[in-house]
């Protein structure tokens, strides 16, 4: 579930715009256009639609058998979420090295490799791809089963298509508040029977959505709609809050770096709010805005010193997570960043316990050098121009 601390409120609008780090919803959400066509993890084939990437996760391991004594190779480079639900099949991660560029080190999985390898996990980091042909190769020689890991990947022509499974997190390019996609191209996904998680959840789910796009000054018209409403909503659940010390849960932990999971999820299906949004928000809306945004911060950050781009170049059809920076002196720059409310990221900032330069030193650099910045498709362009800004600023000072 997306983390978010509204803006506090202010007599005086603050000088700055609040940056959203994820997409929220606006009325331009819904606008067709901005890109030819490309497909995305939903073509990938058969397709499941749960709450959360690490559900899908958990889901495709089980699917794959994977089962107590078995090892997983992971990407030493990764984020916390992926984990716990190798741990939750009784499964060891093994992890593996990546080059400078965050692609997958080949030669190290064959040194990684032993007969109780059962599956892999390759990532699409920021949401350029990996070359899968020579990885599904090795893994049709190896026996060994494919998980494509497409939580930065949501959109791109071949997103999903070499894993026996490939999994997406929805809220990383969707205004949606949970979700998580399955898909298999390869196998039947008929064995998993998703249920409603609830009334209670659909409607939270609903509300957080709006509540989240009105806390940066989104949707203003229908906030002055549920203003009344959205207050009563505040004070009903803060009566069943003091009522019941222990109300059930009605949201799955998830989300950007935090580790949690619960297997009470696995089950269940995203919301029909979630889900109406996969379908209705313009699929080549994101896509065009990302790149253009993408290539406006790779634009702004190509004369500087001390910074590059993680990628020259952002190939055609790619779709645009977040734009990576390696930054030389990157803790001094995230605190100036951080102190003036910029909205960035350090993906992998934490790795799991064990993973470090003797595993793999350059995801080691990568988890401390590394700063992204958003370039989703609801940044405005006063908000996108105060990015560009902020950062130029904290790297030439
Ligand atoms: C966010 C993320 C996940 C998990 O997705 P959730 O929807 O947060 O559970 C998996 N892999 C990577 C690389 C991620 O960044």
């Amino acid at each position: 579930m997306r983390d978010f601390t509204p803006p506090p409120v202010t007599a005086t609008p603050p000088a700055r715009p609040w940056v959203p780090l994820a997409p929220v919803l606006s009325r331009a959400s819904f606008a067709k256009g901005g890109h030819a066509p490309v497909g995305n993890i939903l073509d990938a084939g058969q397709v499941r639609l749960v709450t959360s990437g690490r559900v899908a996760i958990a889901l495709a391991l089980r699917a794959m058998g994977v089962a107590a004594g078995d090892i997983v190779l992971m990407p030493a480079y990764h984020s916390l979420s992926m984990i716990p639900p190798v741990l939750w099949r009784g499964a060891t991660p093994r992890f593996y090295r990546v080059t400078p560029h965050a692609q997958v080190d080949l030669a190290d999985l064959d040194a990684r490799f032993d007969h109780r390898v059962k599956a892999i996990v390759v990532t699409h980091y920021f949401g350029f791809m990996q070359d899968m042909a020579p990885i599904r190769a090795w893994c049709d020689r190896r026996r060994v089963a494919l998980l494509e890991d497409c939580a930065h990947c949501f959109f791109g022509e071949q997103v999903g298509a070499s894993g026996d499974y490939a999994i997406a997190s929805s809220m990383k390019f969707f205004p949606a508040y949970e979700g998580g996609v399955l898909a298999s191209r390869r196998h039947d996904l008929a064995g998993i029977v998703l249920h409603c998680a609830g009334a209670g959840f659909e409607t939270k789910v609903v509300l957080n959505t709006l509540e989240h796009s009105f806390a940066y000054g989104r949707l203003p018209g229908l906030r002055l709609l549920l203003a009344v409403p959205l207050r009563a909503k505040d004070l009903l659940w803060r009566l069943r809050k003091a009522g019941s010390a222990r109300a059930p849960a009605l949201a799955p932990a998830s989300s950007d770096s935090e580790a949690g999971f619960d297997p009470a999820w696995l089950d269940k299906r995203s919301s029909w709010f979630a889900r109406l949004l996969l379908r209705r928000v313009g699929h080549a809306r994101i896509v065009g805005r990302r790149r253009a945004n993408y290539a406006a911060l790779q634009n702004a950050c190509s004369d500087l010193a001390g910074a590059r781009p993680l990628h020259a170049v952002l190939p055609d059809g790619a779709c645009p997570w977040m734009f990576p920076l390696v930054v030389d002196a990157a803790d001094t720059v995230f605190a100036r960043l951080q102190r003036e409310g910029v909205a960035l990221t350090r993906f992998a900032e934490t790795l799991w316990d064990g993973v470090d330069a003797s595993v793999c030193a350059n995801s080691v650099y990568l988890s401390r050098h590394v700063l992204a910045f958003p370039c989703h498709q609801e940044l405005r362009a006063d908000e996108l121009a105060w990015l560009v800004d902020r950062i130029r600023a904290a790297l030439q000072s």
